[in-house]
């Protein structure tokens, strides 16, 4: 018998022989034991193969990898530490120094962030363009232009970006398209269909689901970018952690059950605020207000759980909504199970000054909303007592 520390060195759970378990175990392990020696070389060279260490590939996150290459449509998926971890890791991939990156505006605080600072840091031009108008792309492009990079439903303005019209003028031109899922999910957009060539998530929002992990995940059309890209992210220590990625698999389940709530609950919001006095201006892809409605109808198989609006005070008028609503909190971020309330002049947008506010189609009185899964009545008169004047 040996020493109890040497017996706990090597101490492993036993997988079960006549039975498996239903639910996928995470695979906690940093590192991976082989055979012999050819075996770990071959598994490091070829992560896909085999697994040898997880800050280049382990299971649970291969689970998930897969899951998303599949709801996606792509040839292949890569999850990361964050939604920032994923879009910061395609945009230095692909934008070498010296080259030109075109993106949507208005775009996510933390992408334009990386698009600013990070984008001068590395000698990358960046020009903006609004989603929609395909001409414009070809206005702004340059010989050293590589990337295009859009958002299928922009935040706070929910405005649906033209993917079919824009990632054509964009192939037309050779430049490689990357697309910003997280508000529409894989289940009401797959912009790999319309030509992308890579899909983001912030799988914090949606994908997870419940408010509890941060993590990111991309889908590929081709093995050609993932390995670019793949490459990097190990580099740069971008990986997903295995209990943060079976968390995201988990949420996964429950995604259509949970979408289809989140976009009646934001539907029926969005009416509601409609109608009443102390509110203008509420945007929703799926009202026929909406100047994206129909481009939406055509692109989306829903019109997303995310929806905002105007209070009317401004300012004063935000402060007395959210300190008293109940139901909904105000905290960032979207896509989990509580209805979740921003203020973007004041948090996304607070660099910017009343008229690029305006420019943005925004006001100090502009609130997102997220609607999270309560009780659709509840969660109505919960905005209807703190609207009262
Ligand atoms: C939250 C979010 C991100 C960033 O994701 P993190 O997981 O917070 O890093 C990127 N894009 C969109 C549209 C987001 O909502």
């Amino acid at each position: 018998m040996t020493h109890p520390r040497t017996r706990l060195a090597g101490f492993a759970v036993p997988m079960p022989a006549a039975s498996r378990p239903v639910a996928s175990p995470i695979y906690q392990t940093s590192t991976f034991a082989f055979d012999d020696l050819d075996a770990v070389a071959e598994a490091l060279q070829h992560p896909d193969r085999g697994y040898a260490y997880s800050r280049h590939s382990n299971p649970t996150v291969r689970a998930l990898e897969d899951a998303i290459a599949d709801l996606e449509g792509g040839t292949v998926g890569l999850a990361v530490s964050s939604g920032m971890g994923a879009i910061s890791a395609a945009l230095l991939a692909l934008a070498e120094p010296g080259t030109h990156v075109i993106a949507q505006s208005p775009i996510y605080g933390g992408t334009h962030s990386v698009l600013t600072r990070l984008a001068e840091r590395f000698g990358i031009a960046v020009s903006r363009l609004h989603g929609k108008i395909p001409a414009e792309l070809v206005g702004v492009l340059r010989p050293e232009s590589r990337v295009l990079y859009l958002e299928t439903i922009a935040n706070p303005t929910t405005e649906v970006a033209d993917l079919p019209a824009m990632i054509g003028a964009a192939r037309t031109a050779g430049l490689t398209c990357i697309v910003d899922n997280t508000f529409a999910t894989p289940l009401l957009c797959r912009p790999l269909e319309f030509g992308a060539d890579i899909v983001i998530h912030s799988a914090t929002k949606y994908l997870g689901g419940h408010d509890d992990v941060v993590a990111g995940v991309m889908a590929f059309a081709s093995r050609d970018l993932h390995h670019l890209i793949w490459r990097l992210a190990i580099d740069l220590g971008m990986v997903a952690d295995p209990f943060a990625a079976w968390l995201v698999l988990r949420g996964l389940k429950t995604l259509p059950l949970r979408m289809e709530a989140h976009c009646d609950n934001a539907g029926h919001l969005a009416r509601f605020l409609s109608t009443h006095p102390q509110v203008t201006n509420v945007r929703w892809p799926g009202l026929p207000s909406h100047p994206d409605h129909e481009l939406a109808g055509a692109i989306l198989a829903g019109y997303g759980g995310v929806l905002s609006c105007d209070v009317a005070g401004g300012c004063t008028g935000v402060r007395q909504l959210v300190e008293r609503l109940r139901c909904a909190a105000l905290a960032p971020s979207v896509g989990g199970p509580r209805t979740l309330i921003t203020h973007p002049a004041t948090t996304s947008h607070r660099e910017l000054d009343r008229d690029e506010l305006q420019a943005a189609g925004l006001s100090d009185g502009t609130v997102r909303i997220s609607a999270g899964l309560e009780y659709c009545a509840d969660l109505i008169d919960d905005f209807d007592q703190a609207l009262k004047p």
